[in-house]
């Protein structure tokens, strides 16, 4: 099955007007799932990749697929206070006010070469916040991967603006 067709789309989800891209589905169906993994990896096999950062919720299901197959380490980006060791924070961009995210101090080193990852891309708000953290600590990140990207919202434009390349499997205009 093509993984668009393994993805369900809830109308009006979360609020009225808005159509909700949702991953359970394909993470739920065992080929599906391992072919997005697989293609997410897919241009980094046989790379030095030390880390997949993951953005909380969904970007933990399947950084932690990526991580395995990559032979690399895993890096949860979380929301502010679960986690409990110091931690770094960024505050960033959500569709009405800012909320903020976390890692810890020493989840990477500098010069690490890190992949992001997370289920979707819309605005760009997330992910570039995700970004601006991780380079705080001095990672190079390699990459920004997504199962979705939804183009009309320009997110991905944003996040090629900070030098970081993007890659998505399926897009929803
Ligand atoms: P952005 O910051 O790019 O505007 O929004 C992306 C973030 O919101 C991601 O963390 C993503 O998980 C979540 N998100 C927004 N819309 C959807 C959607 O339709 N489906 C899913 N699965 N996540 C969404």
């Amino acid at each position: 099955m093509p993984l668009r067709a393994a993805i369900r789309t809830i109308p009006d989800y979360p609020k009225q007007g808005i159509l909700f891209r949702d991953i359970t589905t394909l993470l739920g169906d065992a080929r599906a799932f391992r072919k997005a993994v697989d293609d997410l990896v897919q241009p980094f096999a046989g790379a030095k990749i030390e880390k997949i950062a993951g953005i909380e919720a969904r970007g933990f299901i399947l950084g932690g697929a990526m991580a395995h197959q990559l032979s690399a380490g895993f890096i949860p980006i979380r929301k502010k206070g679960k986690l409990p060791h110091k931690t770094v924070s960024i505050a960033y961009e959500l569709e009405y006010g800012t909320d903020e995210m976390e890692m810890h101090v020493d989840a990477v080193q500098p010069g690490e070469r890190v992949v992001l990852v997370d289920d979707l891309i819309a605005t760009g708000g997330t992910a570039t916040g995700a970004i601006r953290l991780l380079k705080k600590l001095g990672a190079e990140v390699v990459a920004a991967c997504f199962v979705i990207d939804l183009p009309d919202l320009g997110g991905a434009r944003k996040i090629e603006a900070l030098g970081v390349p993007v890659r998505a499997l399926v897009a929803f205009e």
